[in-house]
C-alpha cells in the first residue's frame, strides 16, 4: 500500500526508482567452544574466500569508475586479506583453544589493530584500519550477513539510510544513485550539501524511512516538498511525474538567464557565486551561470582515503578549478575538518561536542605541517587564475593573525626558491562563530573580505546543532539576531572599503535573499544548482526598496514575523 513519509527537503528535484538500503548489518561477536576444529577452519577459509572474490570485484569496478588511486586501496585489502602474519594467528587460535572463528578473528583482530594505532607512525595507523576493514569483511560472511556496497551499484536506485556522512556521499555514482533519503539530518548536514552540487534530490530527517522501506520497493523521493513515498500506485506515479516535468520546465526558464549578469529591477549589480567541493563540481557550476566560486571546502579532497593528499595533488586540483573558471574569482577555504565532515586516518581523539571542539583553523594552527602543505600548494596555485584564501572557523583576531603569518612564511619561502606566486591574493575570512561577527569591525581591518558562514553561525547563535532534527525548530536563518549580526558583519566590511560575501545555505533562501540584497550584501555563494534561480528572484527585486524596509524588519520580534512579512511584500 502507498505510503507517505515527511522529512526534510534537502535537495531540489524528484527521483523514482528502487530502494537500496544501504544499512550496516550487525557484527556481534560471542565466543563459543567448538567440537570439531578441522570444520571451523574450513568455515573460516570459506569466509576469506568469499570475501577476497568480493574485494576483487570491487577493485575492478573501483579501477574503471574512480580511478586508479581508489583501486589500489581494495588492492591493498587484498593483501592484507593474504597475510599469513594475520591470518595464522586466527587459525592458530581456532586450532589450539578450540573457539569458534568469529571469536578469534576478533580477539586477533583488535590485537593487531591496536598495536598499530599505538604506534607513532602514520603508516602503520593505515595499516591497522585496512585490518578492520578487511577483517569486518571477513566477518560479515562468517557471520551470514552483508555489508552494502553502493559502489557496486549497477542500476538505477534511491539510497535508504539511517544517515549518510559526507564521504558515503562523495562515492555515490550519480549515474545510478537517483535520490537518497535518510532518518536523520538537516538540510544544511553536508550530505545534504553535496547532494545540491551533485544535483541528486534527497530528503532527510525522514526518521522511518529504514524501518519502513524494504529493498527493492519502488519509491519517489520529492525533494521539492520533503516527502518520501513508498510503494505508489500508478495514480501517484503519474502525478509525480508530472510534477517532474514541471519542475523541468521551471528549471529550462530559469537556464535562459545563464549567460545574464545578476542585476536587480533597479540595476545594482550583485555577484552569485557557487559553493563546490571537488574540481568536478565546476562542470555544474559552468552549466548554471556561476560568476565564480565563492567557497571551495577543500575538505573534501581529504576526505574518502587513507592519506593525507600530498602538495602535489592538492596543487593539481587548486590548479584545475582556477583555470575552469577562467579568471572569475575563486574563493579556496583552507581545510576545515571536524563535526560532521571526519578524518579516520588522523585519529584524533573523539570529542563530546565535535561542532566546538578541535577543529578546523584550531586543528591547522597545532598541526602545522598539514596547513604549510595547503598553503604552498594554493600559493603556487595562485598564478593560475583569481584566487581569494579563506579561513574557516575563526574566533580570535589571534587565530587570523597565526594563520596569516604562517601563509606569508610559506609565500615569502617559495618566492626566495624563485616559485612564482601571485601578488594579488585576496585573503578573507569566514564569521561563522559569533564572536567573530559581533567584532566584526576589528576583523575587518586585517581582512580583504568577509564570508558569513550562516550554516555554523545559526547553529551556534541560537545553540542549535545543525544537524539534529529535534532542536531544527530553533535553527532559525530569519530570526532577527542573525539578521543582526549579518547587518553588523556587512556593515562593518563597508565601512573599511571590503566586500562581504555569504556562502551558507542561507544565500540561496529565497525567503533571505530579498533581505540580504536590502543589507547590502555583495556576493551570494550558493549550490550551483540554486543560481539561476536565485538570478532570476534577484531581477524582480528592488535593492533600493529592500533596503527602506531593513529597519522595520530588524526590529521584529520572531522569525515567524520575517517570514511572513517577506511573503507578503515580495
Ligand atoms: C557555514 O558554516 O555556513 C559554511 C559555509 O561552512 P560549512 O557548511 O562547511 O560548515
Ligand atoms: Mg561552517
Amino acid at each position: 500500500m502507498t505510503k507517505t513519509i515527511q522529512g526534510i527537503a534537502a535537495s531540489e528535484g524528484i527521483a523514482i526508482a528502487k530502494a537500496f538500503r544501504l544499512e550496516n548489518p550487525e557484527l556481534t561477536v560471542k565466543k563459543q567452544s567448538i567440537a570439531d576444529f578441522e570444520q571451523e577452519l574450513l568455515r573460516f577459509d570459506k569466509a576469506v574466500a568469499k570475501s577476497g572474490v568480493e574485494l576483487e570485484a570491487i577493485k575492478e569496478h573501483a579501477r574503471k569508475e574512480l580511478g586508479e588511486d581508489k583501486a589500489d586501496i581494495f588492492a591493498a585489502h587484498l593483501l592484507v586479506l593474504s597475510d599469513p602474519e594475520l591470518i595464522n594467528p586466527i587459525k592458530n587460535k581456532i586450532q589450539n583453544e578450540q573457539v569458534n572463528a568469529e571469536f578469534a578473528l576478533n580477539e586477533v583482530t583488535l590485537m593487531f589493530v591496536s598495536m598499530f594505532e599505538s604506534m607513532d607512525n602514520d603508516y602503520m595507523k593505515e595499516r591497522a584500519a585496512d585490518i578492520r576493514d578487511v577483517t569486518k569483511r571477513v566477518l560479515a560472511h562468517l557471520l551470514g550477513v552483508t555489508i552494502p556496497n553502493p559502489s557496486l551499484i549497477d542500476e538505477e536506485v534511491v539510497i535508504i539510510a539511517e544517515d549518510l556522512t559526507p564521504s558515503d556521499t562523495a562515492q555515490l555514482n550519480r549515474q545510478y544513485v537517483k535520490g537518497f533519503t535518510t532518518n536523520i539530518g538537516g538540510r544544511t548536514s553536508h550530505s545534504a550539501i553535496m547532494a545540491r552540487s551533485m544535483e541528486i534530490p534527497a530528503v532527510v530527517g525522514a526518521k522511518t524511512v529504514l524501518s519502513d522501506i524494504e529493498n527493492g520497493k519502488l519509491v519517489i523521493v520529492d525533494g521539492l516538498d520533503g516527502q518520501v513515498i513508498v510503494d505508489p500506485n500508478e495514480d501517484v506515479i503519474k502525478t509525480y511525474e508530472e510534477k517532474k516535468k514541471t519542475y523541468e520546465a521551471q528549471k529550462a526558464e530559469w537556464a535562459k538567464l545563464v549567460n545574464e549578469k545578476t542585476v536587480s529591477a533597479d540595476d545594482y549589480h550583485v555577484e552569485l557565486a557557487a559553493n563546490i567541493g571537488t574540481p568536478e563540481d565546476v562542470k555544474s557550476v559552468l552549466k548554471n551561470g556561476s560568476e565564480g566560486v565563492g567557497l571551495y571546502r577543500t575538505e573534501f579532497l581529504y576526505m574518502g582515503r587513507d592519506t593525507l593528499p600530498t602538495e602535489e595533488e592538492q596543487f593539481e586540483a587548486y590548479k584545475t578549478v582556477l583555470e575552469c573558471m577562467e579568471g572569475k574569482p575563486v574563493v579556496v577555504r583552507t581545510l576545515d575538518i571536524g563535526g560532521d565532515k571526519e578524518l579516520p586516518y588522523l585519529d584524533l581523539p573523539k570529542e563530546m561536542n565535535p561542532f566546538l571542539g578541535f577543529r578546523a583553523i584550531r586543528l591547522c594552527l597545532k598541526m602545522q605541517e598539514m596547513f604549510r602543505t595547503q598553503l604552498r600548494a594554493l600559493l603556487r596555485a595562485s598564478v593560475y587564475g583569481n584566487l581569494k584564501i579563506m579561513f574557516p572557523m575563526i574566533a580570535t583576531l589571534d587565530e587570523l593573525r597565526q594563520a596569516k603569518v604562517i601563509l606569508f612564511e610559506e609565500k615569502e619561502k617559495l618566492q626566495t626558491k624563485g616559485t612564482e606566486v601571485s601578488d594579488n591574493i585576496e585573503i578573507g575570512m569566514m564569521v561563522e562563530i559569533p564572536s567573530s561577527a559581533v567584532n566584526a569591525d576589528l576583523f575587518a581591518k586585517e581582512v580583504d573580505f568577509f564570508s558569513i558562514g550562516t550554516n555554523d553561525l545559526i547553529q551556534y547563535t541560537l545553540a542549535a546543532d545543525r544537524m539534529n532534527e529535534r532542536v531544527s525548530y530553533l535553527y532559525q536563518p530569519y530570526n532577527p539576531a542573525i539578521l543582526r549580526l549579518v547587518k553588523m558583519v556587512i556593515d562593518a566590511a563597508h565601512k573599511e572599503g571590503k566586500w562581504a560575501g555569504m556562502c551558507g545555505e542561507m544565500a540561496g533562501d529565497e525567503i533571505a535573499i530579498p533581505i540580504l540584497l536590502g543589507l547590502g550584501l555583495d556576493e551570494f555563494s550558493m549550490s550551483a544548482t540554486s543560481i539561476l534561480k536565485a538570478r532570476s528572484q534577484i531581477r524582480h527585486l528592488s535593492k533600493v526598496e529592500m533596503k527602506q524596509h531593513i529597519e522595520t524588519i530588524l526590529s521584529m520580534s520572531t522569525a515567524e514575523e520575517v517570514v511572513s512579512f517577506v511573503k507578503s511584500h515580495f
